[in-house]
This record gives C-alpha cells, structure tokens and sequence, in this order.
C-alpha cells in the first residue's frame, strides 16, 4: 500500500488549495515545499479578488459570472483577509467612454448576487474624498464593489485547515526526482535528510517551475508552455481614502492603485514573456518607470523612482496554446500508471474552484466524498465578513493593549483564531521581547508553531507585511529571537 493517495509538489496557492481540498475528501495527502509556503508567485499577485472588468471588456461574461461567484464564496470563507472595497475608475475624456463604462458596470452589477455589496454608482470627484488625490480635469468616476485579500495569508490559512484535516505540510522541502509505475515514488530532501514516499497519485502544483520539474523531476511530456512575469510596485501612501483605484492608462492597459498595509500603495501590474529562473525574478527598471508614469499620469503628487520601497514580481505558467489568466490544471492517466494532476497560473479568485475540480478528478480511483471547500471556514473566518469591525472591537476590549490599527491588522490576520497568539496576556509586556511598534515574541513562537514560520523574511513578508516598517536592528533582533527558539518540532 502507498504511504499517501495523493503527493503535492509545491506549496504556492494552487498546491494548498488542493491539498485542503483532498485532505478532507478522505485522501492522505502530503505537500511538499521547497521554500517557504507561498514564497513565490503567490505572494506577488494583484491581491485582488474580482470578476475582472478586463474580462468583461472582451465578452467573458461566463467567466465574469463565476469568478464574481467564488467572489462570494470566499466573503463567507475568509472574511479576514479577503475585504471588500469600493473599486474608483475616474473618467477622461481621452479614454473609454463614460457610456461604456456605465453600461459595463451595470452588466457586471448584473452578473452577480452582490451578497449585501454594494451596487455600482456614479460620484461627482470634484467635491468627494475620492477626487482629493487626482489630477483636476476628473469630474466624473464610476464606484463599484469588489475585494481585495492578503495573498500569502490565504496560502498559509489554507495549508493551515489542510493541516488540521489531516494532510502533511513540508517545507524546506524539495522534491528532487519521482518515479511513476502504478504508484509514484518520491525523493524528497527534507531540510537536508533525503527521504523516500509513495503516493498513489501526483500533482505538480510548482507554479514558474511545472514545466522544469515534469521535465527533470517526473520526466513526464508536458504541452508546450510560456512563463509570464507579473510585477507591482509599493510606493508610500498616496491617497487617505479607503478605496481601489482603477486607470485606464493611456496605452489601453487597466492600472490599479490600492492602500496596502496602511502607510503604503500597491501600484500594478505590468505582465510580459519571462525566461530564466524563476526563482530570480527581478522586475525591469522599464516596468518600474511604466508603473511610475501611468500613476503619475493621474495623482496630483509625482510618483517618482525614489518612490518605490519595493518591488513585487512572480513567475507563472500559461499553455502556450492559451496565453491568458485562467489557469490550467492538466489531468494524466494511463493504464497501469499512477495518475498526475499538473496545475498551474489561473488567478486567487477561482484557486479554490480549480482544485475542487482537479481534485474531483482522482474520483474514478479512490473513493471520495463530495466537495466541501465551499462551506466551510478557513482557520479564524467563522464570522460574518460584515462584522468584522465587530471583532475589531472585541479584541480592544478583550486586550485593552491594543490600539486600532493593531487590532486591525490582528483581526485581518487571525481573525476569531486571535486568542491562540496573545493568549491571557493583559499587557504589552506579557507577550514577550518587541520587534518594531507592532510585532511581539508571543506573535512570532505562534507563526513557528503553527504556521510554519522558520526565517525573518516567512514573517515580516509573508505571515505579514511588517518588513515595510521595521528597523535594521530590530530585524536582527527578530533573527537572533527566531534562531533561538525551537524549530525542531513543526507543525502539520
Ligand atoms: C502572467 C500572470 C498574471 C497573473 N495575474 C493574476 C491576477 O490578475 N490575479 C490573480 O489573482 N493572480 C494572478 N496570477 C496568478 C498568481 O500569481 C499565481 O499564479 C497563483 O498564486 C498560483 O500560484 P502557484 O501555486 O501555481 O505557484 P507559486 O506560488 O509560484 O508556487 C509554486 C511553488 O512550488 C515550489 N516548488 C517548485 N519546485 C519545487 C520542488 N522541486 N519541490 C518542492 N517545491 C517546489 C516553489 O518554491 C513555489 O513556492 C497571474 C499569474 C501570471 C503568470
């Protein structure tokens, strides 16, 4: 008997998603990760949750629907970190019509059960907050609802559940070869220790890397495939008002600008051809003065190259047949040899959608239960996503400690799960040593226990954003804290 009945290489969206997907559905599932979960593409997505209007534009209606569908699904599921926001497209009179545009938000009003968002209107920016960070000549802007999430939160909340389903989480963790017969057998170094396992099936979920680990790991014949780098930059705050902006640049392409971790904007995105590895993936000078150039085409302050703290930019796979956003997620069995799921690219919105179907599809070889993933929370999302100021304030209450913006970011991150980081504490001081204004050492021994926490940079840019802020020396700090604390025992 195989040790597993399904083995997930890569532990990106795609790979957890269907690891928590199966690991419910009565599969022993185990992931493997070489780096640290969603330390690469996933990390560095538009952070958008959306049925996207650029589909609309090319008659995706279909598409739309369902993606505005999982839009839903996922307010209920993870109502921590996937928020809903109003979306602000200003007019000009250089760029698509305001007839246009109207008549494209009242299809995409159209195409959804807003499920208490919202529906689109149309403001007068010249005497509304909205208008205050623009350029003068917009008079005009169209709102509408949408939402936005924290990419690499939903990643580890989803190993998370997995784990607590039962699946087995590895990171540091590199698969290095795999041999199909009627089960797979894996080599796998796991934090430097070679081990062998088996698994009745397979899937390659390992993002910009599918098309060279089915080559040199499964050696498996893959469809040709075409690596597409996205980049983003972080500039500070340019705006006070809480809502996503959205530019039709002058080149046709959409341009947004979203409030990213409070003191900061999120300016994307730039998509083109990638080569090389994608474990190097630095975004072009060129990208970075186009994203600068289209936002200062519209916010009365310049946007200059000095601007930008950071740089954000991952690599994904599209079918070189289908160049385009929808992701794939390839299906192989043959007589007498184990099956293999290769899943890859496709946006946040739909992750969940797409490994409930690919996962549906080891039916014929195992029995399984039913889907699930759609009604069930994510680890701290069991309350209602209209009542999450609610538990902002339940946590002030519960520790007085805690100013707004803290408690902000603690909901957003841990939801109802709070409890298990701060604990009984009723000051400060009890939650240990501080790194920086907001991180405490109860926070860190909590993100090591429990969600695979081993390095600074798995805590300060991807369990949070806190590496925007922090000081040198407190980050030292942090490190030396980390390297003392225990990492022999890890979770899942
Ligand atoms: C051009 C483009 C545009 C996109 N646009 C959007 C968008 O508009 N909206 C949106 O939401 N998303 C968008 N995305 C999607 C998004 O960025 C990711 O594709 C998505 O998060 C899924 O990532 P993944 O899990 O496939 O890959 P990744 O997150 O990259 O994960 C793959 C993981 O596999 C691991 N791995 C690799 N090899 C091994 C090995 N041998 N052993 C163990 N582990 C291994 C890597 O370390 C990595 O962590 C876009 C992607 C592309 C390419």
């Amino acid at each position: 008997m195989a040790d597993y009945e399904l083995a997930i290489i890569g532990g990106g969206l795609n790979g957890v998603s269907l690891a928590r997907d199966a690991a419910d559905r009565g599969l022993r599932v185990i992931l493997f990760e070489q780096g640290d979960l969603g330390g690469a593409a996933s990390s560095a997505t538009p952070r958008l949750i959306h049925g996207d209007l650029s589909v609309l534009e090319r008659r995706g209606f279909w598409r739309v629907r369902r993606a505005l569908a999982e839009r839903r699904t996922w307010l209920s599921i993870a109502p921590h970190v996937v928020r809903p926001m109003r979306f602000v497209i200003p007019a000009r009179s250089d760029e698509r019509p305001p007839w246009l545009l109207r008549a494209g938000l009242y299809v995409y009003d159209g195409l959804t059960n807003r499920g208490g968002l919202p529906q689109s209107t149309t403001l007068d920016i010249t005497h509304h907050p909205v208008g205050d960070a623009l350029k003068r000549p917009f008079g005009t802007a169209f709102e509408y609802s949408d939402c936005v999430v924290d990419d690499s939160r939903l990643v580890v909340l989803t190993a998370l559940d997995a784990a607590e389903r039962g699946a087995a989480i590895r990171t540091g963790a590199r698969c290095v070869r795999a041999d199909r017969t009627d089960t797979w057998r894996l080599a796998v170094v796991d934090r430097g220790i070679r081990r062998t396992i088996s698994a009745r099936a397979l899937a390659n979920a390992t993002g910009g890397w599918t098309a060279m680990v089915a080559d040199t790991v499964l050696r498996q014949p893959q469809p040709a495939m075409a690596a597409m780098q996205m980049s983003q930059i972080v500039v500070p705050k340019l705006f006070e008002s809480d809502n996503v902006y959205v530019f039709q640049n002058n080149d046709g392409r959409l341009i947004f600008a979203r409030p990213f971790e409070r003191d900061f904007t999120l300016i994307g995105m730039v998509t083109h051809a990638f080569t090389g590895d994608p474990a190097i993936v630095a975004m072009p000078g060129a990208d970075v003065s186009y994203l600068c150039d289209a936002a200062s085409r519209y916010f009365r302050e310049r946007v200059a190259l000095t601007d930008v703290v950071r740089t954000v930019s991952g690599v994904n796979l599209t079918l070189a047949s289908a160049r385009g956003r929808d992701g794939t997620a390839l299906f192989h069995a043959r007589r007498r040899k184990a099956p293999l799921i290769t899943m890859f690219g496709g946006d946040v919105t739909t992750s969940r959608r797409r490994a409930e179907r690919a996962v549906t599809k080891l039916t014929p070889f195992y029995p399984m239960s039913p889907p699930w993933t759609a009604g069930a929370a994510l680890p701290g999302g069991d309350f209602a996503w209209d009542r999450f100021d609610t538990e902002v304030d339940r946590a002030r209450e519960r520790w007085r400690f805690l100013s707004e913006p803290e408690a902000q970011r603690l909901v957003g991150a841990y939801g109802s799960r709070l409890s298990a980081v701060l604990g009984e504490a009723r000051t400060r001081e009890e939650l240990g040593p501080a790194f920086g204004p907001e991180l405490t050492g109860a926070e860190v021994r909590y993100l090591m226990a429990r969600e695979w926490a081993r390095f600074p940079d798995d805590v300060l840019w991807r369990r949070s954003k806190l590496g925007l802020t922090m000081p040198a020396a407190d980050r030292d700090a942090l490190t030396a804290f980390m390297a003392g604390e225990s990492v022999s025992s890890r979770p899942g």
